[in-house]
C-alpha cells in the first residue's frame, strides 16, 4: 500500500474519533459503523462502508470485493475503469441497506446523506466526498445474466465448489455495482445504457475468468491426487 494511502486512512480514523464523545457515542448506541475499503492498486476513491452493527458479515464482503476481488481481476477488465477511477473523489460512501423500497440494487446520491462526510474536509483532502447506497438483499437474487450464470453454476457441482463460487459471485455482483453506481458520480451525464454495459461486461469478464481458474486449479488438484493412486 502507498504510503499516502495509509495516511489518508489514518487521517479520516483520526477524524472519526476526534469528533465529540456524545456524537460518537450515540453513533455506537444506535448500531452505526463505518468500515474503510481502498483499491490497492488506486489512489482513489477511498471507499468508506456504512452499515448496521448486525450487517458486519456483508459490510467485510463488500470491503473484501474492494480490497482483494478487484485486484485479481484480469488486468483488461481493471483498465476500462481507470479514467474513472482517477477523476473520482477522494472518498466514496458506500450506504449498505439491506433492502431499497424502489427494489432498486444501488443509487448514487446527488447530496452526501452521510453526516460526518457531507461537508468537505481537510481529512479527505478538503474535497466533496461520493455517495451511493446499495440493497445488499436485492443484489444476492438479483439475475445479472440468468443464461450464463446457471451454465457456470452446472461447471461447479461438477467440482463441488458451488458455494465458493455462490460467494465469489456475490462478491463481484457488489464490486460492479459500485463500479457502476461511482461511474455515475463521475459522469452523470453518460447514459444509463453505456454505464450497464461497461459493468455488466466487468461482471461477465471477471467472472468467467475466476471460473476459468479454479476449473483448471481443479482438475490439477484431481490429476494429482489420482497420480498418486497409481
Ligand atoms: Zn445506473
Amino acid at each position: 500500500m502507498c504510503p499516502e494511502k495509509s495516511n489518508l486512512q489514518a487521517a479520516i480514523l483520526n477524524y472519526l474519533h476526534s469528533r465529540h464523545r456524545i456524537i460518537r457515542w450515540r453513533e455506537w448506541l444506535s448500531g452505526h459503523r463505518y468500515r474503510l475499503a481502498p483499491l490497492s492498486d488506486r489512489s482513489r476513491p477511498l471507499y468508506v462502508i456504512a452499515y448496521r452493527v448486525g450487517d458486519k458479515g456483508r459490510a467485510a464482503e463488500a470491503a473484501r470485493a474492494i480490497e482483494q476481488d478487484w485486484i485479481e481481476v484480469p488486468t483488461r477488465c481493471r483498465e476500462v475503469y481507470d479514467e474513472i477511477l482517477f477523476r473520482a473523489p477522494q472518498l466514496v460512501v458506500i450506504q449498505l441497506h439491506r433492502k431499497n423500497v424502489c427494489g432498486c440494487l444501488g443509487h448514487r446520491h446527488v447530496a452526501v446523506r452521510e453526516t460526518p462526510f457531507a461537508m468537505p474536509h481537510d481529512a479527505f483532502g478538503g474535497e466533496h466526498a461520493g455517495e451511493m447506497d446499495i440493497a445488499y438483499q436485492q443484489v444476492l437474487t438479483w439475475q445479472a445474466l440468468p443464461l450464463s450464470d446457471t451454465a457456470l453454476d452446472a461447471k461447479f457441482l461438477q467440482g463441488s465448489r458451488l458455494e465458493d463460487f455462490h460467494a465469489k459471485q456475490f462478491r463481484l455482483r457488489l464490486l460492479s455495482i459500485i463500479l457502476h453506481e461511482t461511474n455515475h458520480l463521475v459522469f452523470p451525464n453518460e447514459p444509463e445504457t453505456s454505464i450497464r454495459e461497461r459493468s455488466l461486461n466487468f461482471y461477465r469478464d471477471a467472472l468467467a475468468a475466476y471460473t476459468e481458474n479454479a476449473i483448471a486449479t481443479l482438475s490439477f488438484t484431481l490429476d494429482r491426487s489420482f497420480s498418486r493412486l497409481k
